[in-house]
């Protein structure tokens, strides 16, 4: 969507009187919670009976609900949305549900900049982006024949890490790859996990300063995998892999952490250094977005992933984080996107952070 079909769409809206929506999984419930903590309206797009366990969670519930019968549906009810001036707040299930094309034709004003989809779904892009960025990433393997050293093999498109394998020599990878799919493969960085949660501003520069507007750093967590993070409860992973067990990297849950606060600095930088190259290559990485790394011994940090908008990750901090009671009490990331969004209204900038 170019800026003028934001500007326009948004002429017609009462900023006075917006709602914020989202569709029912992922990160809603925060989603919903930061909003209301906000004092917008709030929207949940739901499929079949999923409207019914929002009940337990008064304070997580959207004021009101439109339900579908499958989600590509959302595509015909912009204008029913857009009467109630709604603003969309994506999440990994909403772009993965619609599917990236729908996602990008959506013509109802969403938060953050869509373009940097383009950069984030296709690994090739993601790593160009993120190397000119002079972030380290894990390095990769081109062909399966050099393995020489613990890889993991990640088919693309996969979700939450879904048939992922590790292979530490090239027989190991031919019996496991699966014909006709795509992968790329990675060293498999050892080390320990962190998943950053950053939140980067264009039109605020009251946090830590960029060439425009600033970067937040709001939690952090380690994501919970089965099974790789519990398969050691029944024997080491090569007894397991000699009778035919392999473990899997499907993501059920995340753990809050912290970090040793020597290595602070260099979260901010890396923060910085990709979204300086986002504004640089496609207009900016708006709002929250997370570097997911491995610390090596060396205290070094391989990026292996970026998830361009709000992460699962934060959800153990609906009432804050250890590092966002630092920049104001009882704030999660979906109460710092209706932050943002407030904030933009009210200095009619909002077609800063939508498209
Ligand atoms: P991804 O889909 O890239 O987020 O990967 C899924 C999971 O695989 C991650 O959450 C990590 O636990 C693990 N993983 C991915 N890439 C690497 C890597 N290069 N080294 C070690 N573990 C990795």
């Amino acid at each position: 969507m170019t800026k003028n079909n934001i500007e326009d769409m948004l002429a017609s809206y009462d900023k006075n009187n917006l709602t914020i929506a989202t569709v029912c999984s992922h990160s809603s419930l925060q989603i919903f919670n930061g909003a209301k903590k906000e004092k917008f309206k709030t929207l949940g797009i739901a499929v079949g009976e999923k409207r019914k366990f929002y009940d337990a969670f008064p304070l997580g519930r959207p004021d009101e609900f439109i339900m579908v019968d499958n989600y590509k549906e959302i595509l015909s009810m912009t204008d029913e949305l857009r009467e109630k001036n709604t603003i969309v707040i994506p999440h990994g299930s909403f772009v993965e549900y619609l599917g990236p094309e729908n996602f990008l034709k959506l013509n109802i004003p969403t938060f953050g900049n869509k373009d940097v989809l383009m950069w984030e779904s296709d690994r090739n892009k993601e790593r160009k982006w993120l190397e000119a960025a002079e972030i380290t990433m894990p390095e990769e393997i081109k062909d399966p024949e050099k393995i020489d050293k613990p890889v993991i093999v990640k088919y693309h498109g996969a979700k939450g890490g879904k048939d992922f394998f590790i292979a530490k020599t090239y027989d190991e990878f031919l019996q496991r790859i699966k014909k006709g799919r795509s992968f790329t493969i990675q060293e498999f960085v050892m080390g320990t996990r962190y998943y950053l949660h950053y939140f980067y501003s264009p039109i605020q520069d009251d946090a830590y300063k960029l060439s425009k507007g600033s970067l937040q750093m709001i939690s952090m967590d380690r994501r919970d995998e089965t099974t790789i993070d519990e398969v050691q409860r029944l024997g080491s992973i090569q007894e397991l892999e000699e009778i035919g067990i392999h473990p899997t990297f499907v993501v059920t849950g995340n753990i809050p952490i912290v970090m040793r606060e020597s290595l602070l600095p260099k979260v901010f930088s890396m923060g910085e250094k990709v979204v300086e190259k986002s504004l640089e290559l496609f207009g900016g990485i708006i709002g929250p977005f997370c570097l997911e790394t491995v610390v090596t011994e060396d205290l070094e940090f391989k990026v292996f992933e970026i998830s361009a908008r709000i992460v699962a990750g934060t959800n153990p901090y609906v009432a804050g984080s250890p590092y966002s009671e630092l920049i104001q009490p009882d704030l999660s990331t979906g109460r710092r996107i209706a932050q943002e969004i407030k904030y933009a209204a009210k200095q009619g900038l909002l077609q800063e952070i939508l498209s």
